[in-house]
């Protein structure tokens, strides 16, 4: 998807621009699975269009001084965002750092929209034109409290979207290592693309997809989605923990399959389940790779005892295959490819109506079907109508009797009779016409 950031000085109004973007998708996302998340960080959409949107206020971190974070702000837009939105209010008029937001923005041949919030009133309205001095263009008022505006702005961010972000060359598998700073993603990354490989670092203005590398692997292509920090090392913000979960995201929305790397000799932390989350809510495929797996002191279970403790962090992620390696010795690393690869298979595959209307038969004989307030669901016709991830619609006499429970026991039905480790599945309950 496209991604829009949105940046300028302090208390210009970003985040209540950004909540206006989002409307309230977000609300529904916040209490599934348990996970807290910063509000940073949502989908939008605009007359069809789907989009993320970044509030860089939010990414960055409390302390620095403002200088700092308004430059670590522009860095992340210039680096992850498609669209730039540069906001500013009307009632201070133009300040000396919105002079430097914008200066910080020229170097980037991305699009740069200038959006000038707390425009309220007409004559708000009409101090806009000093804004023209930021040299960013005609400056779109705004007033995010009010709500008037918005659809100008959003006409004017989807009109910049570039047109091919969809598309895909769909014989080569995209995968990427997600995680928390230091659990081992770049030197996975390295080692699997070959030690002495030079690795060219992202020349300002190029496409995000140029630092992406394919290579070939026992004659599957592959490409390797580049988590941004990862060859982009060294910049400020790199380590701060909001960052860090944007950079998962973007690799996530950009991969078939992701793998979660966690850190053998520290554990499992809250910041692993804050990735580990948005990994499972995107739909991807899911390998949980355990690195460092040369420093812990072992035992014949000790791979055994990490297992549990990993299925009960993340319990929602029980169909996720899980690999121990050493980025260090290299040991077991050439299973990632080929787990991807089947994770990639199991994702993609497509299962006959007719075979999934006996496994529905088969069911019924093992659990009997729910029943609320004296009414029994019944359910009629299974069929699979997408892949990646696999989903199914069933059809019933009242999609409101259809439980997560009994959602669930289908999942499982699904999973004990076909191939689906790595993915999760979804289920749509619809009402038979
Ligand atoms: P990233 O932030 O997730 O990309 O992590 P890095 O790849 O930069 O690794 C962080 C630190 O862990 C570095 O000092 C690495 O040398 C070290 N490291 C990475 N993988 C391993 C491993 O398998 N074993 C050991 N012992 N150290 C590792």
């Amino acid at each position: 998807l496209p991604v829009v950031a949105i940046v300028g000085r302090p208390n210009v109004g970003k985040s209540t621009l950004f909540n206006r973007i989002i409307n309230e998708r977000l609300a529904i996302v916040e209490d599934r699975l348990g996970v807290t998340r910063d509000r940073n960080y949502a989908q939008a959409e605009w007359l069809g269009r789907k989009f993320d949107v970044i509030d860089t206020g939010g990414i960055t971190w409390d302390d620095g001084k403002i200088e700092e974070e308004i430059r670590a702000q522009a860095e992340i837009a210039i680096d992850e965002a498609d669209v730039i939105v540069m906001l500013t209010s009307v009632v201070n008029g133009v300040t000396d750092l919105d002079e430097k937001v914008a200066q910080l923005l020229y170097r980037t041949k991305k699009p740069v929209i200038l959006a000038v919030n707390k425009a309220d009133n007409p004559e708000q309205r009409a101090n806009i034109y000093d804004f023209y001095s930021l040299g960013l263009g005609d400056p779109i008022p705004v007033s995010s409290s009010h709500g008037t505006g918005i659809g100008d702005l959003l006409d004017e961010i989807v009109s910049d979207f570039p047109h091919d972000t969809d598309q895909k060359a769909d014989d080569v598998i995209s995968f990427s290592m997600i995680g928390r700073p230091n659990v081992g993603k770049s030197s996975i990354v390295n080692k699997l693309l070959g030690e002495n490989r030079v690795i060219v670092a992202n020349e300002e203005g190029t496409t995000r997809d140029a630092v992406d590398t394919p290579f070939v692997k026992d004659g599957t292509k592959f490409r390797l989605i580049d988590t941004a920090g990862i060859r982009r090392r060294g910049k400020v913000y790199e380590k701060t923990e909001k960052y860090s979960v944007l950079r998962a995201m973007s690799a996530i929305e950009r991969s078939d399959v992701v793998c979660l790397v966690l850190d053998a000799s520290t554990g499992i932390r809250e910041q692993d389940k804050h990735v580990a989350g948005y990994a499972h809510e995107a739909g991807r495929g899911i390998i949980i790779v355990v690195n460092k797996w040369d420093l812990p002191e072992k035992n014949s279970t000790s791979a055994k005892d990490f297992e549990k403790i990993i299925r009960q962090e993340f319990q929602y992620l029980d169909y996720a295959p899980i690999l121990f390696v050493s980025a260090k010795t290299g040991q077991r690393l050439d299973q990632i490819p080929k787990m991807v690869k089947k994770v990639y298979e199991n994702q993609n595959q497509r299962i006959q109506s007719s075979v999934l209307n006996d496994l529905l038969l088969e069911a019924s004989k093992l659990v009997p079907t729910p029943l609320v307030k004296g009414k029994r669901l019944r359910v009629y016709y299974m069929t699979q109508v997408r892949t990646n991830p696999p989903t199914f619609v069933v059809f019933v006499n009242d999609p409101e009797l259809m439980h997560f429970s009994y959602q669930r026991f289908l999942i499982n039905q699904l999973r004990e009779n076909f191939d689906f480790m790595g993915t999760p599945i979804k289920i749509i309950p619809r009402k038979r016409k």
